[in-house]
């Protein structure tokens, strides 16, 4: 744990409050908080106060005209006077940016701030599941060795929003240069870019809880994407398609609940265990609470994985209240955002609040 964060958590008695920002999966958490018994606080944007104070879920609400004013020491003062533990998720990395939650946030944060960093930087993802031994797409190191289909990602695209797909060194340049043109992505973008197999199969995102305080990876629940443009594609016949010279774009508008095979499963739970296990090689103390593997699940059934998040992911939103993997294992009313606070309320109660805080 980082000094700052160890100095803060000295001054905490136990009468904590979960707080995060107003966004994402804040509904999911608060509720869950607040089931739990804790007070909540939510860090908001102007214009949003609407949804926090309308379902009655944030006990305090502190406006902000940016997320990254969660940085600002008045504001990280105040949440230490309010013993505040906050819980990230996706919107701590795409608006604030891992790099300065670990260099200036002393709030103390639920989860490993390290593995968010991992998170965040796409080589250093793709070291972490290949070495827990996981299958992932091929990666082409330059246009040059395009064979088959490929999704083009360049570094700091947000939510899938301006990838590309080509399917030799003709096309890549092509669309790349157009989007250069439009001015969705610079030269030196598409000199960077990621380009990797695509995977033909279904999308299934699978949610994690490790509990370090019961030492187990419980799998909470599945949901999968419901994207603009990707989902709708099909709605358009294929004439028209080729016409307009469609290019797919994935912006993430909500998620779909599922369920999968259940001859799935075991591959799903020993592909978590084995994330798990390798985190803690990687960077200490290893995952603290929920992580997602982000998978395509081709014909054959072989399960590859595109993306991990080491956090809670907006997909678990589809179980707010329960859902059949929390339900299995927790009974009725569990789910992410509860699953989050029953683990801080068992480790305030052992004493072990420093072993899940970063
Ligand atoms: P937002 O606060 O809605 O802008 O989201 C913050 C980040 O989380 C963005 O990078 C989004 O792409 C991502 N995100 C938001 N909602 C979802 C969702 N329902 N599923 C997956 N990702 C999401
Ligand atoms: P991401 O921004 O990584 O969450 O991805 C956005 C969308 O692209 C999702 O719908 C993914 O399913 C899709 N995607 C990403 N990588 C691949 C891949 N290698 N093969 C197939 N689809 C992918």
């Amino acid at each position: 744990m980082d000094k700052n964060v160890g100095e803060t958590l000295k001054t905490y008695n136990q009468d904590i409050t979960i707080g995060t920002l107003g966004s994402h999966s804040a509904l999911n958490i608060f509720k869950g908080a607040k089931e739990e018994g804790f007070k909540t606080v939510c860090i908001c944007k102007k214009g949003d106060e609407i949804v926090y104070s309308r379902f009655r879920l944030a006990d305090e609400i502190i406006m902000v005209n940016d997320f990254k004013e969660l940085l600002n020491e008045k504001i990280q003062d105040k949440l230490k006077k309010m013993n505040t533990v906050l819980i990230p998720h996706g919107s701590f990395n795409a608006y604030i940016g891992t790099g300065k939650m670990m260099e200036k946030l002393s709030v103390p944060m639920f989860g490993n701030k390290n593995l968010l960093h991992w998170e965040t930087n796409r080589e250093m993802q793709r070291k972490w599941l290949i070495d827990a031994g996981l299958k992932l797409p091929k990666m082409f190191k330059s246009p040059d060795e395009i064979k088959g289909l490929v999704i083009v990602k360049y570094p700091g695209a947000k939510g899938g929003k301006g990838y590309f797909l080509a399917h030799s060194k003709e096309t890549f340049y092509e669309k790349g240069t157009k989007m250069v043109n439009n001015g969705h992505m610079s030269e030196d973008d598409l000199g960077n870019a990621h380009i990797q197999e695509y995977i033909i199969g279904v999308n299934i995102y699978a949610s994690y809880f490790h509990s370090v305080v019961n030492n187990e990876t419980e799998f909470l629940g599945v949901d999968k994407r419901y994207e603009s443009f990707a989902d709708n594609i099909g709605r358009i016949p294929a004439d028209e398609q080729i016409e307009m010279r469609i290019n797919p774009t994935y912006t993430i508008v909500g998620n779909i609940p599922l369920t999968i095979r259940e001859s799935l499963l075991p591959e799903y739970l020993r592909m978590g265990d084995r994330v798990v296990e390798h985190a803690k090689k990687i960077a200490k103390p290893g995952i603290i609470g929920p992580f997602c593997l982000e998978t395509v699940v081709k014909e054959n059934l072989e399960i590859v994985t595109f993306e991990i998040s080491a956090r809670i992911v907006a997909g678990t939103n589809v179980g707010i209240g329960t859902s059949p993997y929390a339900y299995l294992k927790h009974g009725e009313k569990m789910y992410m955002g509860r699953r989050i606070a029953k683990e801080i309320k068992e480790a305030i109660k052992r004493d072990r609040l420093k072993d899940i805080v970063t």
